[in-house]
């Protein structure tokens, strides 16, 4: 098969690169220049396990190309994936799908034969049949479909995910649509993978109704790890204790600092304002948001009491700023609000992440951008672990202590023990461990 990828973020060019290692012809597409020339010339523009050898091998074996040019890519393809952000729009927290309907015009003038267009974006419900209106309407003649095909992959483990997916959901009003997909996932199906068909209205729901109960529960046992260090009960106990029943399932229930990253936090304003609209709210996702949001500056709070309720000229390390490891994404990460509360709170942040410094620097003001872990924490009253790096699971902690100012140690990711840190000579604070009375 012939597939143009609309979009070459970290959606598009995962998708495009697993895609062409099935052994279709790909052509990865996108409007920013840096991007693609850094991709013609053989680099990759993100961190992902994994991405920089496939693409390579697949670049070398001829299937696998990229291009700004989409008007000259689209008339060969058979399938265009729309694989654009679609970002919250910013005011009202609606999606913003200017890419997507930006990027329907731009194919639509150029369809040559009967193609299939899917939106890989995650969109509102709806947004399919306006991809279609928009399509006939620029261009009359067209011969084509429009389905609905979300993506489920994680940031960090992207290229399992894509390649041996729990399922995949293809939406399609029109019934020519259908071997077209089959034959794009064939190969993953021939592994057992189910590929399941609805309407494009469903499958379009289904991408944020798996989003928003994941945040759901995630924020759910952020609550319950709040409880367990009022009462002295141990929230990872809690969670492998409920996790075990079948019906809950032990994913998800990482207590922590709040959910981020770029889906979540706009998936799920994105769902509730949906759901406003149609005159359906959906209060438990409503309440997922609120409470998140003011989660991340209570770590910044949790931190301050750490260190006896003063941060003021004091040097405080973060350590881990993406939203989550394996990743060089910063968008909408806890460490970006950590960091501001902390900073209102007079403290100096000296920072270290092993892949987002780059990304994290344009969006972090007055930050000391560090080496490594020792030298972040260098004369620092605390250190905060804000994301959970393997590079950060195994700190020496006497030789952290020893090139520190002070003693405390918050660790929002549980990843140390109570017991050996304080041995280190920390005052040691986490997530959900509360002291027994
Ligand atoms: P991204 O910002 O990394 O990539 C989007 C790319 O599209 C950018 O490189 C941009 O330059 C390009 N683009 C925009 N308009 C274009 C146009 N008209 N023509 C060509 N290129 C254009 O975004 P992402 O993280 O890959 O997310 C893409 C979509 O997938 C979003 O809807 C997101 O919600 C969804 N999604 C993301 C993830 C994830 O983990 N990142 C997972 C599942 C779904």
């Amino acid at each position: 098969m012939r597939i143009v990828m609309t979009g070459s973020g970290y959606v598009g060019l995962v998708s495009g690169a697993c895609l062409a290692d099935f052994g279709h012809e790909v052509v990865c597409v996108d409007k920013d220049e840096r991007k693609i020339a850094l991709l013609q010339s053989g680099g990759v523009p993100i961190y992902e396990p994994g991405l920089a050898d496939l693409i390579a091998r697949n670049v070398e074996a001829g299937r696998l190309t990229f291009t700004m040019d989409l008007a000259g890519s689209v008339p060969q393809a058979d399938v265009v994936f729309i694989a654009v952000g679609t970002p919250a729009r910013r005011g009202d927290g609606h999606a913003d799908l200017s890419y997507v309907y930006d990027a329907a015009r731009e194919i639509a003038s150029s369809l040559n034969g009967f193609t299939v267009i899917v939106t890989k974006s995650t969109v509102p419900v709806g947004t399919g049949d306006e991809v279609e209106r928009i399509i006939r309407e620029t261009n009359p003649q067209a011969q084509f479909a429009v389905a609905s095909n979300p993506e489920f992959l994680r940031e960090g483990a992207a290229i399992q995910d894509f390649k041996r997916p729990d399922r995949i959901v293809v939406g399609i009003e029109d019934e020519r649509a259908r071997p077209v997909m089959e034959e794009v996932y064939r190969p993953l199906y021939l592994n057992q993978a189910p590929l399941m068909f609805t309407g494009r209205r469903t499958s379009e729901l289904i991408k944020y109704a798996a989003n928003a109960f994941l945040a759901m529960k995630v924020t759910y046992i952020n609550e319950v790890a709040e409880l367990c260090e009022r009462v002295g009960a141990d929230v990872q106990q809690v969670a492998r204790g409920i996790g075990l029943d079948n019906r809950i399932g032990s994913k998800f229930l990482h207590a922590g600092p709040g959910y981020g990253g770029s889906c979540f936090p706009k998936d799920t304003l994105a769902l509730v304002k949906t759901a406003e609209d149609s005159g359906a709210p959906i209060r438990l996702i409503e309440t997922t948001v609120a409470i998140n949001e003011s989660r991340k500056r209570a770590m910044a709070r949790k931190v301050i009491a750490a260190c006896n309720g003063m941060v003021r000229g004091k040097t405080v390390a973060v350590l881990g700023l993406t939203f989550k490891p394996n990743t060089d994404d910063m968008r909408d990460a806890p460490s970006l609000s950590i960091i501001q509360a902390l900073q209102d709170a007079g403290a100096c942040i000296r920072a270290y992440d092993p892949e987002g410094m780059e990304a994290a620097r344009p969006m972090l003001r007055d930050v000391t951008f560090a080496s490594g872990p020792y030298e972040a924490a260098e004369g620092a009253a605390a250190v905060v672990i804000v994301t959970e790096w393997d590079a950060l699971r195994a700190l020496d902690l006497p030789r952290l202590k020893g090139v520190m100012q002070g003693n405390v140690l918050v660790d929002l990711r549980n990843i140390y023990r109570p017991d050996v840190a304080e041995a280190a000579g920390f005052i040691y604070d986490s997530v959900g461990r509360g002291m027994p009375p």
